[in-house]
């Protein structure tokens, strides 16, 4: 009998092998969106793709927050209105990839996967303009800011495709005229440089591709909902890390 429950043993554990070899073949396929941010999609060997499959997997334990550019270029046409901050390469000189908000909340502060800066926070055409845009020709990536439960996800006339995550401690940030979702709903919570969408140019009337990225933060209103909030300048909030002021 001793022999049998070896066999029997013997048996579940191949079983449980077998299982387990087969786990990366069930998950779904990476996004090009999600290969673009890993900085591994092309120097990966055509010859073994299904390296790329247990890649989202490898990136949770990467330390550092994803889903946001390393550095920042301006726009054509776009620095003169940031001044000094430009160089002659067009790059923001004092941008911050991670900003803190209430002195909490770690920010990412451009949370696209590609693009550069075409609009900043401030009065435009006599209207505040609430957030920054990122304008791109190609339905890039749009990641979650930092974690957070999704508090809005649906279109509007004036911001088209739009979410916004409530990341706690009075801290939203909201995104516009996504070409369209992933797959979160209303009330899911994310993770810091989840993919939330696409970039787009949704919206009642005809516009560029672009993100429209707002920072807001306060109380949410019971009615208002996030137009309650008070916005705040991404660019200007101080870097993680810093010492607090
Ligand atoms: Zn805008």
């Amino acid at each position: 009998m001793a022999s049998l429950e070896k066999y029997v043993f013997l048996g579940a554990v191949t079983v449980a092998i077998i299982l387990m070899a087969r786990t990366p073949d069930t998950q779904p396929p990476a996004r090009p969106g999600d290969l673009a941010d890993t900085g591994l999609a092309s120097d990966s060997p055509a010859a073994n793709p299904s390296r790329h499959d247990v890649l989202p997997a490898v990136l949770t334990l990467t330390p550092a927050p994803r889903g946001h550019l390393d550095t920042l270029l301006a726009c054509k046409g776009m620095a003169p209105s940031l001044g000094n901050n430009v160089d002659g390469d067009l790059r923001v000189t004092d941008y911050k990839p991670l900003v803190v908000a209430q002195g909490s909340v770690t920010l990412a502060t451009a949370p696209v996967g590609g693009g550069c800066l075409s609009s900043i926070f401030g009065q435009r055409n006599g209207r505040l303009h609430k957030g920054v845009d990122f304008y791109h020709d190609a339905p890039v990536p749009i990641y979650a800011a930092a974690a957070g439960k999704i508090r809005r996800r649906l279109y509007r006339e004036d911001y088209g495709n739009m979410v916004v995550i409530d990341h706690g401690a009075g801290v939203y940030t909201r995104y516009a005229h996504l070409e369209d979702f992933s797959d979160i709903r209303q009330g899911d919570q994310v993770v810091a440089g989840q993919m939330i969408g696409t970039m787009g140019n949704t919206a009642g009337y005809r516009l560029p591709r672009h993100l429209h990225y707002e920072v807001l933060t306060g109380q949410w209103g019971a009615r208002s909902g996030s137009f309650a909030l008070e916005p705040v300048d991404v660019l200007a909030l101080p870097a993680a890390g810093d010492p607090a002021p």
